[in-house]
């Protein structure tokens, strides 16, 4: 069986998100670099995966809205200068990471295998225009890993000189303690923010 990803016909630029939901088609078969393991790469056969993907593009208009990547900033900045840096960074962290474990029991209603959880929730970000994550050196039994996401939506305005995703690497402990049952630790490695070409975190 061939893996999908859905992708829209004209390639958007890398800020838009003007055409989501829209013109979307299932087409190009999944690309993975030979370096990182895609979640997707080794999607077990079920078919509650497709119909789940394709139930994500018909929802997201009804049940999102859109934050522009400036207004986040602002956001992120008025909570820094409100409470200081550090504190900010706990406040979303502490939040999202409520955000995420949420997430992850929304969908384990509907998807049972913890892989094709990250599956889902990876085509889930993409389409919603927070980043392409991927998964790598991942360790299902003992819940270990590295997350590489490129693109995230909390470095689109935003320029640092140390790991600034503090809503992503919130969600992502959130959702992954929701999943393997017990918390887990996501530390952010290197960030898009900071000049490289996309955020990097381990997860135990
Ligand atoms: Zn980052």
């Amino acid at each position: 069986m061939k893996l999908f990803k859905c992708t829209e016909k004209k390639q958007p630029k890398r800020n838009s998100f003007s055409n989501l939901g829209q013109n979307l088609i299932f087409h190009e078969p999944l690309k993975v670099d030979a370096h990182i393991f895609c979640c997707s790469a080794r999607l077990r056969v079920e078919t509650e995966i497709p119909v789940l993907q394709e139930r994500v593009v018909e929802d997201i208009r009804k049940k999102g809205f859109m934050f522009q990547f400036e207004t986040f900033r602002v956001f992120e900045s008025s909570l820094e200068e409100i409470f200081s840096p550090s504190a900010a960074s706990i406040i979303i962290q502490s939040a999202s990471n409520r955000c995420g474990r949420h997430t992850c029991r929304q969908i384990l209603k509907q998807i049972k295998t913890k892989e094709n959880v990250l599956t889902y929730l990876s085509h889930l970000k993409d389409e919603m225009n927070w980043g392409k994550i991927f998964f790598q050196d991942l360790d299902l039994g003992n819940g270990r890993g590295r997350i590489l996401v490129y693109n995230s939506f909390e470095t689109m305005a935003r320029k640092d000189t140390k790991p600034s995703c503090h809503f992503l690497r919130g969600y992502l402990a959130g959702f992954l303690s929701e999943l393997f049952k017990r918390e887990i630790t996501v530390e952010e490695e290197q960030c898009a923010a900071m000049g490289n070409s996309h955020c990097k975190f381990s997860f135990k």
